[in-house]
């Protein structure tokens, strides 16, 4: 076989339909968010980022960055093994004990990233609990998918946020049977938010467990950052709650909360727990201090919620076709992959304003958008921006208004 043209062939594709994925080389400013210089070669031109996930700007925010700094002090670079192998260290130990404080379980546990997090312990629960059918909402995230593709269990997929058919579903399995539903609270691609109390209603009636992705939600719902289930009072029926240092928390790293008894179980038999050096404790540091901070973020909170308000309202006012979110992520539909990428370089190229398209495999074909991601960082003069730039674009591209 020619491997080389195999390869070469097959990004070649990608580029004709216009998904070919172009990172931007970005250098973040600490103290100057949104702001970020762009590097294209030998060129440097400054930006304002309006697709991070760091969604509060906790990723510069002082004590963050002192409390790394501190630790990279006391206790030098990296980990120095897996969990099990001498690299808990004491940094660990108290975000988990933090993490579990926010989410009101007995216990947590944390992984190199939400995506490890979501896939160990998915395929952990799948492969080893007994007979278990895994009951999933069709718009999960890769990690999720992955998770319950790699643990071989049953699988039962649920249309989005549809209570009547995942009742279907779970009255169809045997009444004795282990089930586990595994849905999101924020869909981040098109900033819904589920139904976690009707949700879990189903669940107690059929005996299953809940497992809940909040990692658009921690730091940015309920009273102390814990989540949509916090916000909704619901914190207490979930099984197990996943989450993320890497968005709202601004470091990176991913979290499973629950009972003891089940973290344990997690922690014992996950492979990708197991097998991996542990997160460096500067990192384990940073992101202690922003879930305390952010437990007193209620001002954050609200002010993020009005500037996601204030963009949609400005995008609609344009005529812009934003499209219906009830949380702080703003979808604008384009619907078409070349095209969305042709937006994106001409904000990046002519607004120095950086927005990364989102196209398929992440949204359906035809559903093509912007996904902007206002922070309380981003004033009215730079959503101005923003908004004129589009319209500009929008007109120039012939790219349909709002009905
Ligand atoms: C980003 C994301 C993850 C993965 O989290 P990372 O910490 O970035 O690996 C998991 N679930 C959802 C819904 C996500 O959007």
């Amino acid at each position: 076989m020619d491997y080389e043209k195999f390869f070469g062939d097959a990004i070649a594709d990608l580029k004709a339909e216009g998904r070919y994925r172009v990172f931007a080389d970005l250098e973040r400013h600490a103290g100057a968010f949104p702001n970020a210089a762009s590097h294209n070669g030998p060129d440097k031109e400054e930006v304002t980022i309006w697709c991070s996930n760091d969604y509060l700007g906790m990723g510069q925010h002082p004590d963050v960055l002192t409390a790394m700094k501190d630790a990279i002090d006391n206790s030098g670079a990296g980990a120095g093994g897996t969990r099990n192998i001498s690299g808990t260290t004491h940094y660990h130990v108290l975000l988990e004990r933090e993490l579990a404080d926010l989410h009101g379980t007995e216990s947590a546990l944390v992984f190199t990233s939400g995506y490890v997090a979501n896939e160990t312990a998915l395929s952990t629960l799948g492969a080893m609990l007994p007979g278990c059918i895994l009951l999933s909402d069709e718009l999960n995230h890769a990690s999720m998918i992955e998770g319950i593709r790699h643990g071989l269990s049953d699988k039962k997929i649920f249309r989005h946020n549809d209570l009547a058919d995942l009742e279907r579903l779970l009255a169809e399995c045997p009444e004795n049977a282990a089930k586990v539903i595994a849905f999101e609270s924020v869909y981040s691609m098109d900033g819904d938010i589920s139904p976690i109390k009707e949700i879990c209603d189903l669940a107690d009636r059929y005996g299953a467990m809940t497992y809940l992705d909040e990692v658009h939600a921690v730091g940015m719902y309920g009273a102390r950052g814990a989540g949509v289930a916090e916000r909704d009072g619901q914190m207490d029926r979930i099984t197990l709650i996943q989450g993320t240092m890497g968005k709202a928390f601004g470091v990176v790293g991913g979290y499973i909360a629950g009972s003891a008894a089940l973290v344990d179980f997690i922690r014992s038999h996950a492979a990708g727990f197991i097998f991996t050096t542990a997160l460096p404790p500067a990192i384990a540091a940073g992101a202690l201090t922003s879930v305390r901070l952010l437990k007193d973020g209620g001002d954050l909170r609200a002010r993020h919620q009005e500037r996601a308000a204030m963009l949609k309202a400005m995008l609609a006012a344009a005529g812009l076709p934003v499209m219906p979110s009830v949380s702080h992520i703003v979808p604008v539909l384009v619907g078409d992959a070349v095209l969305c990428k042709q937006v994106t370089d001409e904000l990046m190229e002519r607004f120095n304003i950086y927005v990364q398209p989102i196209n398929y495999p992440t949204v359906p074909r035809g559903a093509e958008r912007l996904r902007l991601t206002p922070s309380p960082l981003h004033d009215d003069d730079k959503m101005r921006e923003l908004v004129d730039a589009l319209t500009e674009i929008w007109g120039r591209l012939q790219l349909k208004f709002a009905a």
